[in-house]
């Protein structure tokens, strides 16, 4: 199992929207157990292909707590289809969006319809932690990443702190 290269803001690659899942052949699941590596290692809970360069409507997660037993999530072409409320997620962070957090605006709870690796349908009804995390990486699969969802006076102070880092190197 291989530990893969994450994309970073701002490499345009992630904001494009990615393409439907028709096939999930012997590359999809190795893509797949190569993603739960890059994951857990990184660490993070949830990680979506475009952010380790594949434009595939493809996402893992776990949100199991860090010392108890690991359970990777698999959701391919995942859509939701009903979201409700809204809750405030707190200091939300990503492996794309390194060395920043912010507050953000998601809905408190979702339904979320999409196929896990064995081709089963899955509706999984959400809310709290889950729904946000839910939120963020589908967010991905539509080339949209958090800060997109901030105001823009708190993205213009992270872009200018990334543009200052990237003349240095
Ligand atoms: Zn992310």
């Amino acid at each position: 199992m291989d530990i893969l290269e994450i994309r970073t803001y701002p490499d345009i690659f992630l904001s494009q929207p990615t393409r439907p899942i028709e096939n999930i052949d012997d590359n999809i699941q190795n893509l797949i157990e190569n993603m739960g590596t890059t994951m857990y290692q990184a660490p993070g809970v949830g990680l979506a292909a475009i952010q380790v360069g594949v434009d595939k409507s493809l996402l893992v997660y776990d949100v199991s707590p860090r010392d108890g037993e690991r359970c990777l999530q698999v959701l391919i072409n995942p859509r939701i289809i009903s979201s409700e409320g809204s809750i405030i997620s707190e200091d939300e962070g990503c492996l794309s969006v390194p060395d920043f957090r912010s507050d953000v605006k998601r809905a408190a709870s979702i339904i979320v319809e999409g196929y896990d690796r064995n081709e089963k349908l899955l509706r999984i009804e959400a809310e709290g932690f889950l729904a946000v995390v839910l939120q963020h990486e589908i967010d991905h699969l539509n080339g949209i990443l958090f800060i997109d969802r901030i105001s823009s006076l708190k993205r213009g102070i992270y872009k200018k702190r990334i543009l200052k880092n990237l003349k240095k190197s």
